[in-house]
């Protein structure tokens, strides 16, 4: 490690290592095969890039994207080391000349497509170099699932198996699911040293809010943070230009962008956002990818967003310069019903939609979460830690109740009406109101009428609310949002299990609007 130390000194010109960066740097020097799941911008290259100086031989990389890798060998050659790329738009020349100084010896670092792993000729080059490592860069591109899917990582196995050389993967995505498809197709099977660090962004302030009355609640929110660079992002394009509208109306300098708008006017509020202080872009996703604008100052979210992981990367737009920024994240029953159906009416195989229904629900488990809401993050990830003292919970530790006896009663409401109604319906029979929709029915007859007393019409929703977030009960996308109950309502309709619920969550509720009885 004096060497290693050394190096990053001399060739990178960095006076220590990032957290998790030692460690990594460490084992994948001493020839372990590794897995190190960091977020992007977190260091990564530097843990194979310093091993690769540290070892005898060639370290090839393996990276599906073209540009970063000419810039990392650039900055490599820079730095008096010799790498060199092998990718599609290599002139023949350049390439004679990454196989010349291959033969010699001369290489250090070698990065290729993967693409190139598909050609018989490349694999047999690197059989007669004298390759002592495999580095593979964005290494979830192996998951068949995942958006980034590319064929030709499926060689990567092979090529280690031929090779036998230790093999050192790298991503960003901390999902089990793909994890543990990269152990399956890159090592075989055999665990790999697994490091995962550095997912906190400790300068974000996280909060959810259930949504009371959403426009209201994000003109709040933009007003307190009036003069600051921000983004909101919405669940659907149109609701990204009425949003818009009504910012500029209580004064905010703002712009929407969506996938729908021509590329002049987008790049219009690209360029806008990057050069000026204090716009507010109100977006769909489709604004993110290109932004790298170090001083957002905040995030809102007017809708849920779509998984765990979509949540941390757009609020990962805050604060990149590590200077204090906020976030804020309203979530309804609206949400969830619109999240569900986008998975069930999709395409995807029927493993894929359980798999996006298990992302949807760590995030609404996040929404809802009773302890520290960074720690319910971070655990997430399988990061360990404290509570943090910097998001809403920690804020205001919420009022905690048990549950068990009214989700009891909100589950036998749907139980005995058949599975076939939303809530509306379901909390007019819990509070015994008979309306005409009740009578016809003659739900007005079922042991379940008027037994709910004690809360009110926002209570119920509140409990309802969270129903849907502890995953109780879904709505069914063929019948309007007809609840269900899932598999672990069950256990607690039998009374083998009980359930905490948050009482200011229903506090919320019941003060943001007087009750019309
Ligand atoms: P990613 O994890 O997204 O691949 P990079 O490897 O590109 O991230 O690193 C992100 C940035 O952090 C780069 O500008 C890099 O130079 C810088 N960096 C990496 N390690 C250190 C360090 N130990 N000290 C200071 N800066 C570092
Ligand atoms: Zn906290």
């Amino acid at each position: 490690m004096q060497q290693a130390s050394e190096l990053l000194s001399s060739v990178f010109g960095f006076t220590e290592f990032r957290p998790g960066q030692a460690e990594i740097v460490e084992a994948v020097t001493a020839g372990r095969n590794t897995l190190a799941i960091m977020p992007t911008g977190g260091g990564k290259s530097l843990c194979f890039q310093l091993p690769a100086l540290c070892r005898s031989g060639v370290t090839v990389v393996i990276s599906p994207l073209i540009a970063l890798m000419r810039d990392q060998v650039r900055a490599l050659s820079e730095a008096g080391v010799a790498a060199g790329a092998l990718t599609s738009g290599n002139t023949e020349e350049e390439t004679n000349a990454v196989f010349d100084a291959l033969h010699a010896g001369e290489l250090k670092l070698l990065y290729m497509a993967p693409e190139r792993l598909a050609s018989s000729g490349a694999q047999q080059l690197l059989s007669r170099a004298p390759i002592s490592l495999i580095a593979v860069d964005e290494a979830h591109c192996v998951s068949q699932w995942g958006h980034d899917f590319r064929p030709d990582y499926l060689r990567i196995g092979e090529l280690r198996r031929a090779l036998d050389v230790p093999l050192a993967a790298f991503t960003a995505t901390a999902d089990a699911e793909t994890r543990a498809e990269i152990v399956t197709r890159l090592f075989d099977g055999h665990a790999p040293e697994t490091f995962l660090r550095g997912f906190d962004r400790p300068n974000i302030h996280l909060a959810f809010e259930p949504k009371n009355s959403p426009r209201r609640q994000i003109l709040d929110f933009a007003a307190a943070r009036k003069g600051q660079s921000g983004i909101v992002y919405c669940g659907t394009r149109a609701k990204t230009e009425t949003l818009a509208q009504a910012l500029r109306e209580a004064g905010h300098p703002a712009c929407h962008y969506h996938g729908g708008m021509e590329p002049d006017p987008r790049r219009e509020v690209e360029a806008r956002f990057q050069r000026d202080d204090g716009l507010i872009v109100v977006a769909t996703v489709a604004f993110g990818m290109g932004v790298d604008k170090p001083d957002i100052r905040w995030v809102a979210h007017a809708d849920l967003p779509k998984s765990i992981e979509a949540y941390y990367q757009e609020i990962g737009r805050a604060g990149r310069d590590g200077a204090p920024a906020e976030t804020l994240t309203l979530f309804g029953p609206e949400d969830i019903r619109l999240r569900r159906s986008q998975i069930d009416e999709g395409l995807a195989p029927p493993e894929r939609k359980m798999a996006d229904h298990a992302r949807l629900n760590a995030l609404l488990g996040l929404a809802e979460a009773q302890v520290c809401r960074r720690q319910t993050l971070l655990s997430y990830f399988g990061e360990d830690s404290e509570p943090c003292g910097h998001c809403d919970l920690c804020d205001r530790p919420p009022e905690l109740f048990d549950g068990t006896e009214a989700v009891r009663k909100g589950l036998s409401a749907i139980l005995r009406t058949g599975e076939y109604f939303g809530t509306g319906h379901l909390i007019d029979i819990l509070l015994g109101n008979a309306t005409d929709k009740v009578r016809a029915r003659g739900h007005e007859g079922l042991p379940t009428f008027g037994v709910g007393k004690e809360f009110d019409k926002r209570q119920w929703q509140a409990i309802f609310r969270q129903m849907m977030g502890h995953d109780l009960v879904r709505p069914d996308p063929e019948r309007h949002g007809a609840l269900r109950m899932t598999h672990a309502a069950r256990a607690i309709l039998r009374g083998e299990e009980s359930i905490t619920l948050r009482r200011d969550a229903i506090r919320a509720a019941k003060s943001a609007r007087p009750v019309a009885k």
